[in-house]
C-alpha cells in the first residue's frame, strides 16, 4: 500500500509523475529505447530539456523578461558557491535563517565579504527576521525563502536596490510571487519538483559577466547558458522526470492553484496543532511555513504512543531534523489534503486516548 509520504526530501511527487517515469525507463516515446540510454543530443532529448525550461519560465511569469533557466548537477549546495563564484565581486549581503543559509554563507566568504544583514540564530531560528536596515552597494542580497529544517517561511520578501538572490529549494512552485523581483533563483530538484540530481537555476541575463575573476566552465552560467543547459551530459532522468512534474502543475492550474492546495493542507494541520493541547508548534505564528509544519509533543513521554500510531497509519517520515527534534510534517505540492487528514485525525485519536 502506498504511504503518506510527509519526508522532508526526496519527497513525494505525483503518482502519474511515477508511473510515466517509470514507464519512460522501460520505453522512452515508444522508441524501443530506455529514457536513460539514449543520447541526450537526440531530438527526443532535447525536446524534454526545451519543454521544461520554457514551462518553468510560462508557469512563473517570465517569459520575455531576460530570464534564462538551467538544470544543473551538484545540488543547491553547489549554488552557494556557483552563486557567489558568478556574481560576488567586493561584498553581498545575506539573511540567515539557519543551517542553509550559514552554509551559503560559508561558501561566499571564499569569494568576497559577506555582511550578515540579519539573523534569527539567537532564537534558535524559530522566526523570520524583520524590520532589518539593507547596506547600500551590495553585489546583491541572499535569502533562504523556506527554512526546512525549521518550518519557517519568508512571507514578505526585503525590497534592495541590489539584485535578490533567492534559495527557493524547498518551496519552490508552491506559491505564487512576483518572481521578477528576484534576479537569481535556485532550488534542489529533490524538495518539490523532482528526484534528486538536478538543479534549477532561473538566472536574470543582465547580471552576469561583471565580476573580475576567470569562472571554471562548470561553475560558469554563462557558459551553460550559451549551450543551452546542455554543457555536459545532463542528468537526463531527473530533468524528464521534473518536466513530467512542471506538466502535471501546469494542467492542474499553476502555481496559484498549487497555492490554494497547499493553503488549505498548512490550515488543516496548523489548526489542530493549535487547538489539540498536546502539541505545540515550533515555528513563530506568522513565520509558519506551508511546506514544512514543525510541532512536538508538549509531553515528550507520549512521543512513543504517537510514533507507534501514525506510522501505524501508513504514515512515513515524520520525525523532526535532528537539530530541532520533535516532528516535522513536508507537506509538498504532490502531498494530498487527504493524506494530512490521516495525521490530522492521529493527533486527535491521541487526545482521546491521553
Ligand atoms: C535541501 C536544501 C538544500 C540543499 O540541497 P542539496 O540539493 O542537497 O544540495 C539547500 N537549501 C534548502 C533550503 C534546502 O531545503
Amino acid at each position: 500500500m502506498k504511504k503518506h509520504n510527509f519526508s522532508a526530501g526526496p519527497c513525494i511527487l505525483p503518482q502519474e509523475v511515477f508511473n510515466e517515469a517509470s514507464q519512460a525507463i522501460l520505453d522512452f516515446n515508444n522508441s524501443g529505447l530506455s529514457l536513460i540510454e539514449i543520447s541526450h543530443r537526440s531530438k527526443d532529448f532535447v525536446d524534454v530539456m526545451e519543454e521544461a525550461r520554457s514551462l518553468v519560465l510560462e508557469l512563473m511569469g517570465l517569459e520575455g523578461k531576460g530570464y534564462k533557466v538551467l538544470f544543473l548537477q551538484g545540488g543547491a549546495s553547489t549554488q552557494f558557491l556557483m552563486a557567489a563564484y558568478n556574481l560576488l565581486e567586493s561584498k553581498a549581503g545575506y539573511i540567515n535563517t539557519g543551517a542553509w543559509s550559514n552554509k551559503a554563507i560559508k561558501e561566499a566568504s571564499i569569494f568576497g565579504e559577506v555582511i550578515e544583514v540579519a539573523s534569527s540564530k539567537d532564537a534558535g531560528y524559530n522566526h523570520i527576521p524583520k524590520g532589518y536596515k539593507i547596506p547600500k552597494g551590495l553585489d546583491y542580497l541572499h535569502i533562504t525563502s523556506n527554512n526546512t529544517i525549521y518550518g519557517t517561511q519568508v512571507k514578505e520578501f526585503p525590497t534592495s536596490n541590489s539584485p535578490l538572490v533567492c534559495d527557493m529549494s524547498s518551496d519552490i512552485f508552491s506559491r505564487q510571487l512576483d518572481f521578477s523581483k528576484f534576479s537569481l533563483i535556485y532550488a534542489g530538484a529533490q524538495k518539490n519538483l523532482g528526484p534528486a540530481g538536478t538543479t534549477l537555476i532561473i538566472v536574470k541575463e543582465d547580471i552576469l559577466g561583471k565580476v573580475s575573476r576567470q569562472i571554471p566552465s562548470m561553475l560558469d552560467y554563462q557558459v551553460h547558458i550559451s549551450k543551452s543547459s546542455m554543457f555536459n551530459t545532463p542528468p537526463v532522468f531527473a530533468v524528464y522526470t521534473s518536466m513530467l512534474t512542471l506538466r502535471w502543475i501546469k494542467k492542474l492550474g499553476g502555481i496559484s492553484a498549487m497555492e490554494e492546495r497547499n493553503e488549505k493542507k498548512a490550515k488543516l494541520l496548523y489548526s489542530e496543532i493549535d487547538l489539540n493541547p498536546l502539541f505545540k508548534g515550533f515555528a513563530a505564528n506568522e513565520d509558519r511555513s506551508f511546506m514544512n509544519a514543525t510541532f512536538s509533543l508538549v509531553d515528550e513521554d507520549l512521543n512513543e504512543t504517537f510514533d507507534a500510531m501514525w506510522k501505524e497509519a501508513g504514515i512515513n517520515g515524520l520525525n523532526g531534523h535532528r537539530s530541532v527534534g520533535g516532528y516535522r510534517a513536508s507537506i509538498y505540492n504532490a502531498l494530498s489534503i487527504e493524506s494530512v487528514a490521516v495525521l490530522v485525525d492521529i493527533m486527535g485519536d491521541l487526545e482521546r486516548k491521553a
